[in-house]
């Protein structure tokens, strides 16, 4: 299945049903311009749902979502197809979600972000309806909005501007960047929901030039204003590369470091904060470690913390050598006995047991236990002095 089946079909549905339906935004952007785009973006003038369900039907594919909008989402081969109702907006105040009615092609066009995100060709046809001058804009390369009021009434899209300049090369017209410049000036960015701006950031840090976007978006003031630190690119680019190294996921990383040290984690999972807890008490045992060659010692420091906190620290603090070595040589390190075996030695406490196993592992790692009677002789000892102790 290829894009253009998908667009005969659509053609098909329009033809029989004659509803007004459109291919828009960043699909016919990207179409004029040249590039695959594996989106395509489908506004109908009207019922929306008629249009998805009969589409869906013919590609033998189901209706995978529907948006608060009343978008339609249906995958098909590599094709993710979004099929939207027309509609008009309006911002009550700047950072909230719109409200929505439905309305005609044009209304719907006349709500988008730029001039080159706001064409659109009715199905069937070649024609170009460009209300704003888009096809002019892309000539010129230019991301401009369709009006003052634009970056007020949904400030996430100032994330847009730099997003698609930076990804496709494109100036941002002068207005418009001064009106950016006015955006963040004002503050309209704390407005918006922290889901939405860690959308935003995520949908940046998915992007090819991600560093140079993000650079321009910290020299822009962003970060400062959201309450967040930037780290700068050379910090993240290693954070990514020791992350993937040990096959950790950066994003969760990426934010962890626009976190720490800031005023605001309210962008952070739960378990993203935790991550960042426990970075807070290992900084604190850097200078302990730093000093620690042996590998029982790293063990006994760093036992316990999470994987991503092990990396951020390692980048942060300059000791992914030490951080190398616990995870490939220490952390690996498996005991030939296990809890039931002390238990059946008649220890039935799972603290102590664990504390008599982290024993016996710091043992192991000073090297001089090598087989699981070395082990259980190890444990006995422990228990002898133990119980020595308490009499
Ligand atoms: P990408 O290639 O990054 O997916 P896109 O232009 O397709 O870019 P989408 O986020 O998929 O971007 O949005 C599709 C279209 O919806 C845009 O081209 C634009 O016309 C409109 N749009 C999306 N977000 C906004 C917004 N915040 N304000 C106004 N219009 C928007």
């Amino acid at each position: 299945m290829g894009k253009m089946d998908i667009i005969n079909l659509l053609r098909d549905i329009v033809r029989e049903e004659g509803i007004g339906t459109y291919l828009v935004g960043g699909y016919v952007r990207d179409k004029i311009l040249g590039i695959d785009n594996k989106d395509i973006d489908v506004t109908v003038e009207g019922n929306a749902k008629r249009v998805a369900e009969l589409l869906s039907n013919r590609l033998g594919v189901g209706i995978k979502r529907t948006s608060q909008f009343g978008t339609y989402i249906l995958f098909a081969s590599a094709y993710r197809i979004d099929i939207a109702t027309a509609r008009s907006e309006q911002y009550p105040s700047p950072g909230t979600l719109p409200l929505v009615e439905p309305g005609g092609i044009l209304e719907d066009l006349s709500r988008r972000d730029f001039t080159v995100n706001s064409m659109a060709v009715p199905i069937g046809t070649d024609t170009v309806i460009d209300l704003f001058n888009g096809l002019n804009d892309l000539k010129k390369r230019l991301i401009r909005v369709l009006h003052g009021k634009s970056f007020s009434e949904d400030p996430t899209r100032i994330f847009r501007a730099l997003r698609f300049a930076e990804r496709m090369d494109f100036q941002i017209e002068k207005i418009t960047m001064s009106l950016i410049e006015e955006a963040i000036e004002k503050g309209f960015l704390s407005k918006v929901s922290t889901a939405r701006i860690r959308n935003e950031l995520t949908l940046c840090l998915m992007e090819k030039k991600r560093w140079d976007l993000l650079n321009r978006i910290a020299k822009l003031g962003i970060f400062k204003q959201l309450g967040m630190v930037y780290p700068g690119r050379n910090f993240l680019q290693e954070l990514e590369e020791f992350a993937i190294k040990f096959m950790i996921e950066p994003e969760s990383l990426y934010f962890i470091a626009f976190a720490d040290g800031g005023k605001n984690r309210n962008f952070l999972t739960k378990k993203e904060t935790k991550f960042l807890n426990s970075i807070e008490i290992l900084y604190k045992k850097i200078p302990c470690l730093k000093k620690k060659e042996k590998r029982e010692d790293i063990f006994t420091i760093l036992e316990g913390f999470p994987h991503p906190s092990l990396i951020y620290i390692g980048v942060k603090m300059s000791i992914r050598e030490k951080i190398s070595l616990y995870l490939e040589e220490i952390e690996p390190v498996r005991l030939e006995i296990t809890g039931n075996d002390i238990r059946g030695m008649g220890i039935s406490n799972g603290k102590e047991i664990g504390e008599i196993l982290r024993s016996v592992k710091r043992k192991r790692l000073s090297s001089s236990l090598s087989s699981k009677e070395d082990e259980m002789n190890y444990v006995k000892e422990i228990l002898k002095k133990n119980q020595d102790n308490d009499i």
